[in-house]
């Protein structure tokens, strides 16, 4: 309670599927902060306090920064760096889809995020472009969000629950295959080759929307990602480009390649970063 005081909320930025997400900020300072409230109580808590312990554990230029956690009488509140330019998603939705220059910036960075996060034993489980966001810098930065359905490899080693959104969905996971849950950094690898079709083709590569109208469309969905059904429009798209994606989308989660080897692969080093 004490601590809400600390801050003046200023607008909602975001929904989510458990409360918003507001703009505020810190009533001595006058800096912005993004404040993530989640309605407390009901089954809710066993997410939330994943993505607290979780969050909080990580600090990266590609991470959005944890600042502090409170609670108000409705709400568990996470105080985190605001991140100006909202979402990868309306990013791109603003401008159909990026350049292959502008898309690998944000993949790179994207690649550096997550490597940290892995290399901390935090698997996304829900990389997406919604779950990205861009900060007020030029050139943008990209900076990972939500870690609401994360799992720390050490301390939730039970086996795996089916989370995610259909459209970035491993074909593993929609399987439910045994024993996958060891290899689920790579299910975060094939999550980010939808993200980085999306950035550059402006659609996904497995989408419910195809099937406008039809029943089932889920199942269809689903379907689709296990034979690993989908179109590169190669015309538009670098040969180098188009052969990382088709790394990213194998079916076999031992074929996938890693994110070593994504760091390695001819179309991310074509412009690389001064100091990478
Ligand atoms: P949920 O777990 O409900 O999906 P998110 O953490 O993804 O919640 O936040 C929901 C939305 O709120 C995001 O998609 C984004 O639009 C906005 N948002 C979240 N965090 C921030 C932030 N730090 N800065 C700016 N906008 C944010
Ligand atoms: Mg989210
Ligand atoms: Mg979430």
């Amino acid at each position: 309670e004490r601590d809400s005081q600390k801050y003046r909320a200023v607008q909602v930025v975001g929904k989510g599927a458990y409360g918003v997400v507001v703009l505020a900020r810190e009533r001595a300072t006058d800096a912005p902060v993004a404040i993530k409230m989640i309605m407390r109580g009901g089954k809710t808590n066993d997410r939330v306090e994943r993505e607290v312990l979780n969050h909080r554990m990580l600090c990266h230029p590609h991470v959005i920064r944890f600042n502090e956690v409170f609670l108000t009488a409705g709400n568990l509140c996470i105080a985190m760096e605001y991140a100006e330019r909202g979402t990868l998603l309306s990013y791109v939705q603003a401008r159909k889809r990026l350049t292959e220059d502008e898309a690998r910036h944000f993949f790179q960075q994207l690649m550096m995020g997550l490597d940290y996060c892995h290399k901390m034993g935090v698997v996304s489980r829900d990389i997406k472009l919604e779950n990205t966001l861009v900060d007020g810098c030029n050139p943008p930065n990209l900076k990972i969000c939500d870690f609401g359905y994360s799992k720390h490899e050490i301390f939730h080693s039970a086996p795996s629950s089916r989370v995610g959104t259909p459209s970035y969905l491993a074909p593993e996971i929609v399987t439910n295959k045994p024993g996958f849950s060891y290899k689920a950094k790579i299910s975060d690898i094939w999550s980010c080759g939808v993200f980085l079709y999306a950035m550059v083709v402006g659609k996904y590569p497995f989408d419910r929307a195809q099937d406008k109208g039809k029943s089932n469309r889920l199942y269809n969905l689903l379907q689709r990602i296990v034979k690993v059904d989908y179109e590169l429009p190669t015309g538009d798209l670098s040969p180098a480009l188009c052969d990382l994606i088709d790394r990213m989308l194998k079916y076999d989660p031992d074929e996938r390649i890693t994110i070593g080897e994504i760091m390695n692969h001819a179309w991310f080093r074509e412009k690389i970063p001064a100091g990478l």
